[in-house]
């Protein structure tokens, strides 16, 4: 056999997938331990994960859940969203920013977005408020924080919440402050594995309002209160708990927060690294491909970095997007599109959220995601490079 190091083209290159997790010996130690411990849900650690992450965000309280999604559905539950409700947010997402509304019973509706990021536009958003609206559902595209302070006033001004979906921003800052610390009314986050940092499936939701942290917990647990000081009708008997409202099992395990607490030790490192792949990646566009556009900066933020979905006009370098993915595909090289916007989907559209908007459909036209995870090195970017100057060459 051939030993691995010799070079022989007929041997496919490391395949490079736009994301993935990184799991090392401590996480496998940190599992292992917690497999051993008397309690395998419902412990401990989910406190501790919870602190530990309300430390690093500078959040006041944290409320761990099953998945991002659960996180968002929380959420919105938590803040009163319900049947007769509308929930503003962004077309450049994830369906589960629109979805977790629709199943509060709520109504979807969409504002555009700045088409160099993908962010909503805070005018837009403005424009998209109704009698009905309750919330505006904010998405930190790639990581890119939106402009959270005019959104805050004017959520402010017209008596809305603020959510901010930070899946994609563990880490991001705006004007110096944390995404999730306080900000907006609730922050949730995802730890899928794609994302910043993994419990397998999880989720978690930061606020600053104690009381918003005790009906998160009590949500995500069948609407279940056991401390017998807030019962409304149950005497305090040993085995007592109530069932004050109509709940979920969203619960995320011991297991998964033992993982999620040695994964954020690694997260400030693996920031760090996102940002000088960014960095490596820009300098090598302008010289090498300066008609891709690397993501749009703002000098108020900082990027935590989840995607780096660079702009690429397609027709003007005579290819398809789907001609550049699959010779990308064949060097090796995963990429993916974040995100079709929501109104193309069947589902928006029953829901009355069909409208095409300008600035979604410019950016979706031209967005590609090209690799960037804590698993890379600075030649990954350069291979990466190369790869799609030969592509559009
Ligand atoms: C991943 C993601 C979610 C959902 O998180 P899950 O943990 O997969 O449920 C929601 N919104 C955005 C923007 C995401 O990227």
């Amino acid at each position: 056999m051939a030993p691995a190091s010799q070079s022989n083209s007929s041997v496919p290159p490391a395949q490079l997938p736009y994301s993935k997790q990184a799991i090392d010996d401590d996480d496998i130690a940190a599992v292992a331990a917690a497999l051993r411990c008397p309690l395998l849900t419902q412990g401990p650690t989910v406190a501790r994960f919870e602190e530990a992450l309300a430390g690093y965000l500078g959040a006041q309280h944290v409320s761990a859940c099953a998945n991002g999604t659960a996180a968002l559905h929380l959420a919105y539950l938590a803040l009163g969203i319900g049947p007769g409700d509308e929930v503003v947010t962004s077309p450049i997402t994830f369906s589960a920013t629109a979805a977790a509304a629709l199943l509060c019973g709520a109504r979807v509706r969409l504002a555009d977005v700045e088409p160099d990021s993908g962010n909503l536009d805070v005018e837009r958003v403005e424009r998209a408020i109704g009698p009905a609206t309750r919330a505006i559902a904010a998405v930190h595209l790639a990581g890119l924080p939106v402009d959270l302070e005019p959104l805050r006033a004017l959520c402010d001004r017209r008596g809305l919440w603020l959510i901010e979906d930070a899946a994609h921003a563990l880490g991001a800052e705006y004007r110096g402050r944390m995404v999730g610390s306080g900000l907006a009314h609730a922050a949730t986050f995802s730890f899928h594995p794609v994302k910043h940092i993994t419990t397998l499936e999880g989720g978690a939701v930061a606020v600053a309002d104690p009381r918003l942290k005790d009906r998160l917990d009590r949500l995500r647990q069948h609407g279940i209160e056991r401390d017998p000081a807030r019962f409304e009708r149950l005497a305090a008997e040993p085995w007592a708990y109530e069932v004050q409202e109509l709940g979920l099992n969203y619960r995320l395990s011991d297991v998964a927060c033992a993982l999620g607490l040695s994964q954020l030790r690694k997260q400030p490192a693996w920031l760090a690294l996102r940002c000088r792949l960014a960095a490596r990646y820009r300098e090598r566009l302008v010289a090498a491909l300066p008609a891709v556009l690397p993501p749009a900066v703002r000098a108020d933020r900082r990027s935590a970095h989840h995607l780096f979905p660079v702009r690429i006009d397609f027709a003007a370098h005579g290819r398809s997007r789907a001609q550049v993915v699959q010779g990308l595909a064949a060097r090796g090289i995963g990429t993916q599109v974040h995100y079709i916007p929501l109104f193309e989907h069947p589902l928006y559209r029953r829901h009355g959220a069909g409208e095409r908007l300008e600035g979604a459909c410019l950016y979706h036209q031209r967005t590609l995601s090209l690799p960037m995870h804590h698993s890379m090195s600075e030649s990954d970017v350069d291979r990466v490079v190369d790869a799609l100057a030969e592509v559009l060459s």
